[in-house]
């Protein structure tokens, strides 16, 4: 869920030395996700940890070794940057204090500006920037206003009718069972949400 937040606020943090002589685009990963790829070694401990590696096309050990080649082309066309659920297992587990999570979530990033993300793809990144736009706000989530800004930021991308209207039915069903609340809610104490978002972003939460 920290996805393009998570880059964000790294990216913020100033760029660090990159390794040079390569495509203008791996430099760009490193200093974002601030890793170096050439410590990794191969030792396969983070594929072995990560719940989706059965899943992915390019599992989190290949995808470093791919960028080290400088292929950054296929990464950033890769499926399995969105099959990552940035449970940091992956950086946990690295001996050589690689973070892979990091690297996936930048991959996602330069997927989204760059073009190469599905318009699926895209919209979970849409979606992901409304939740935590609301949770900013609000401190807890507000499902109508949530739905509202994703819906609306959608259509503004991709100019979908069908799509802004596709979930519309399940509306009644849902406020029968009283998962939709027509009015939001937000925590007492804002200044608290406030503060934990100024700490990622200065780079404090890790
Ligand atoms: S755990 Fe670290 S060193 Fe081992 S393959 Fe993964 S990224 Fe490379
Ligand atoms: S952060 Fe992503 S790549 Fe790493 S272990 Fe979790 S799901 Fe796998």
């Amino acid at each position: 869920m920290l996805t393009i937040f998570r880059s964000q606020y790294l990216n913020m943090r100033g760029p660090m030395e990159t390794i040079s002589g390569r495509e203008p685009v791996i430099p760009e990963l490193e200093s974002l996700s601030r890793t170096r790829l050439a410590e990794c070694y191969q030792c396969g401990k983070c594929t072995a940890g990560c719940p989706t590696a059965g899943q992915m096309d390019i599992p989190p050990t290949r995808m470093i070794r791919l960028l080290q080649l400088g292929d950054s082309e296929t990464a950033l066309h890769a499926s399995s940057i969105w099959q990552c659920v940035s449970c940091q297992t992956c950086t946990t587990r690295c001996p050589k204090s690689v973070d892979c999570a990091a690297v996936m979530d930048a991959l996602r990033q330069l997927a989204f500006e760059r073009g190469t993300a599905s318009p699926a793809e895209r919209r979970t990144v849409l979606f992901q920037q409304a939740f935590l736009d609301n949770i900013r706000r609000h401190g807890r989530l507000n499902e109508i206003e949530l739905i509202a800004a994703f819906k609306g930021a959608v259509f503004l991308r991709d100019r979908s009718l069908p799509f802004l209207f596709r979930d519309a039915g399940l509306a009644p069903q849902l406020q029968k069972r009283r998962k939709l609340h027509l009015v939001g809610e937000s925590v007492k104490d804002r200044g608290v949400v406030a503060r934990i978002f100024a700490r990622a972003t200065k780079g404090g939460a890790q």
